[in-house]
């Protein structure tokens, strides 16, 4: 899977043609040219010593979008090819997804140029306190709050917490909340009820929600799903939980076809336990080769199925590749998986996106949740945290399908129309 080659362009030509489609009023033209450069870029180089006593340098950013409609907001991401572009670019659609849910966030994402899997689980644990020792002073519970993304989870929030919890200990840097600093925390460190399965759990209620206003069961449908990580996971389960039948799932190493439905817990289990999906042929309550067929990885999104489910990396549907797609929707679970030019060719065969800045929109509304108990000292039950996301999603997919039932446009102008203006009311 080769990444587009620079997701920022792809994400500021969405922004051109989303104002295309907008009356050019004056408070949206000044969201447009806010909108078109972040308000800052941190670039830091930062020291780690490795199990054998050496000293290596890593490179990360964080890059604080904008903060119009709150404090900036977004996961930090470990990956070999992340670059400042990809960083821009994944903070400027933080930006759109906490206006299109209408959340008090603005947009942020931070990123480390490594591949954790090269790394021991001690410096793997030195290399995130570092980074936020490198970019603490311009973080903080009303100024910008990191979450996961690829390749970090609630483990890593709880050992960044604790080192920027430390820095404030020492006066360095102050923070009256400085648990609330970041979301996606382990439990027993402040962390959401809920938090984990939010952005799975929000794509099922998106997609539920737009299925429920086309008329069309859920049961009647198959899904293949690109990824196998947090996103990945629970999206299978919350789906198969619809009745959807999850026929196909795949990984950075391999890819299984199960025509009768993959048992997502199962599945998850093998993958754990061989370091691959590939071979893991989950099915009902046992694994078996004969419930199942590998394929190549880069196959998946050719599948025929109903609804193909991005949830790894950026870029992947491309012209090329959108030529071959089957499926009649698409879910867009990961940040950015499709590319202008493929979109063009999916428009033009009437295949339904629906856009990453409201399919992946739990993940941030429940970090949200995770912040407000954080800041009021609460702790809400996984029922409240569930209700609360599903009262938001519900109503911003409502809007988003009205408006663009009205003015004949995608999905993915109709969320960034409303975004936008939500930007230009404040
Ligand atoms: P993760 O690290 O938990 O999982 C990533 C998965 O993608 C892994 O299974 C990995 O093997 C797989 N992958 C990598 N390269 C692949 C390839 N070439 N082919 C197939 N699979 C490949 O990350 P995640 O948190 O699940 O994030 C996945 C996507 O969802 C990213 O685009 C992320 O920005 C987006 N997202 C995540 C959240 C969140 O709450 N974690 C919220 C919104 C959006």
């Amino acid at each position: 899977m080769t990444p587009h080659p620079n997701p920022y362009t792809h994400a500021l030509d969405q922004l051109r043609n989303a104002i295309d489609h907008l009356p050019h009023s004056a408070g949206v033209m000044r969201v447009y040219t806010q909108l078109c450069n972040p308000d800052r870029v941190i670039q830091v180089h930062f020291p780690v010593t490795m199990d054998s006593g050496d000293i290596h340098y890593f490179e990360g950013y964080r890059v604080q979008y904008n903060n119009t409609l709150g404090p900036y907001k977004g996961g930090i991401r470990f990956h070999s090819q992340v670059d400042i572009d990809e960083v821009k670019a994944l903070a400027f659609w933080m930006t759109i997804k906490c206006a299109v849910i209408n959340l008090p966030m603005g947009g942020g994402k931070g990123g480390v140029v490594v591949d954790p899997k090269k790394l021991s689980k001690n410096e793997l644990e030195r290399l995130s306190k570092a980074y936020i020792r490198a970019i603490a002073p311009t973080i903080g519970s009303t100024r910008d709050i990191p979450a996961p993304d690829v390749n970090t989870n609630a483990t890593i929030m709880s050992w960044m917490m604790k080192e920027y919890k430390h820095l404030v200990r020492k006066k360095s840097i102050h923070d009256d909340h400085p648990m609330a600093t970041f979301t996606g925390k382990h439990l027993q460190d402040h962390g959401s009820l809920g938090r984990e399965a939010a952005t799975g759990k929000g794509g099922a209620i998106v997609l539920g929600e737009i299925l429920r206003l086309s008329n069309i069961k859920p049961r009647t449908l198959t899904a293949a799903i690109q990824g196998y990580g947090n996103v990945g996971y629970y999206t299978a389960k919350f789906l198969t939980e619809m009745g959807i039948r999850v026929i196909a799932v795949s990984d950075s190493r391999g890819a299984v076809v199960v025509p009768n439905g993959i048992n997502p817990d199962l599945t998850l289990q093998c993958k754990h336990q061989h370091g691959t999906i590939s071979g893991c042929y989950c099915t009902g309550s046992v694994c078996n080769l004969k419930n199942g067929k590998s394929i190549n990885p880069e196959d998946i999104i050719t599948l025929p199925v109903d609804i193909l489910v991005p949830a790894a990396l950026e870029g992947v549907i491309t012209a090329t590749s959108a030529k071959q797609i089957k499926a009649r929707y698409i879910l867009e679970m990961a940040n950015g998986p499709t590319t202008p030019e493929g979109e063009l060719v999916l428009h033009k065969r009437d295949t339904i996106i629906i856009p990453d800045v409201l399919a992946n929109a739990g993940g941030v509304t429940v970090s949200c949740f995770e912040w407000m108990q954080n800041m009021t000292n609460q702790r809400w039950s996984e029922e409240k945290v569930f209700r609360k996301l599903r009262t938001k999603l519900i109503s911003a997919t409502r809007q988003i399908y009205t408006l663009a039932q009205m003015q004949q446009t995608s999905l993915r102008e109709a969320a960034f129309a409303l975004a936008l203006t939500h930007l230009a009311q404040k």
